[in-house]
């Protein structure tokens, strides 16, 4: 499962670069029917609180307090992405196709399966893997992903006022360098999980991550320039300075 996920990763990166997954701003027809956006980030990102939570609670014999450490950190991130955020977002009755949402509920169930299984069924942490460097700074880069991914998101939802659709141009902080510092956050933060598990499947999740967000973050960017002739020009897509 860990192989098919780099493997997907390596499919998905190369087809979105191409082809923008039909959502939010991409949204087209001819994909099949669709449901309300925010039943949908409800629906597909509940398999990555509960497969988890679920393993956790199936090896619960197998207790290690690193393991519980783990699973605060990963549920911190999906109790906001799974219960928060599609109760506040704004334009959220727009639609979402099924046909993805399809596809993000087997892969959350696969990567929940795969990191579930790992970290709370086959390897076992000490204590001392709390004062390794590798915990440490993943953890940091963990939490700081996790606090610029909800900053970001915060500064889109107040763009609008509750039951607007348009669109508007975030400004400050790292929007200042980047028009996509929630997908940024995101991968630092997945990156950051992989670092302070230092585990296969943590690894294959965050360069998922990477080669879902990366193209749409390309192809977000490229909208803006095209939709907002006052789009500031020294501004990147991802990465400040660089992408
Ligand atoms: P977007 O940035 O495309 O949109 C986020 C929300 O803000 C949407 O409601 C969108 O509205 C609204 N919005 C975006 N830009 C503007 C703007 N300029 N003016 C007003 N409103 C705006 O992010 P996604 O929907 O792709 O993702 C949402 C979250 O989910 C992100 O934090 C992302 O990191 C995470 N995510 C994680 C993935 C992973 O692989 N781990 C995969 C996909 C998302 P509308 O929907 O109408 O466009």
């Amino acid at each position: 499962m860990i192989i098919a996920q780099f493997v997907a990763s390596a499919v998905v990166f190369v087809f979105l670069l191409f082809v923008s997954a039909p959502y939010g701003r991409h949204y087209r027809s001819g994909w099949g029917g669709s449901i309300p956006a925010w039943f949908a980030w409800l629906f597909m990102e509940f398999p990555a609180f509960a497969v988890i939570l679920l393993f956790f609670i199936f090896h619960i014999r197998n207790f290690q307090v690193v393991s519980f450490i783990f699973l605060m950190l990963w549920e911190t991130h999906y109790i906001y992405r799974t219960f928060v955020y599609p109760m506040v977002v704004r334009g959220g009755k727009k639609e979402f196709p099924f046909l993805l949402v399809f596809f993000a509920l087997i892969f959350n169930t696969m990567n929940g399966i795969i990191n579930g299984q790992y970290l709370f069924a086959m390897k076992q942490y000490s204590l001392s893997w709390l004062l390794d460097v590798r915990f440490i700074l993943g953890t940091a880069m963990f939490l700081s992903g996790l606090a610029v991914n909800i900053w970001a998101d915060r500064v889109l939802r107040f763009l609008r006022k509750p039951g607007e659709k348009s669109y508007g141009i975030p400004r400050g902080g790292l929007y200042c360098y980047i028009s996509c510092p929630n997908y940024f956050g995101e991968i630092v933060e997945w990156a950051g999980f992989a670092i302070l598990t230092w585990s296969p499947p943590g690894l294959a999740f965050a360069v998922f991550t990477f080669a879902n967000l990366a193209p749409r973050a390309l192809a977000n960017h490229k909208w803006c320039l095209k939709n907002f002739p006052d789009y500031p020009k020294d501004r990147k897509a991802l990465v400040p300075f660089v992408l």
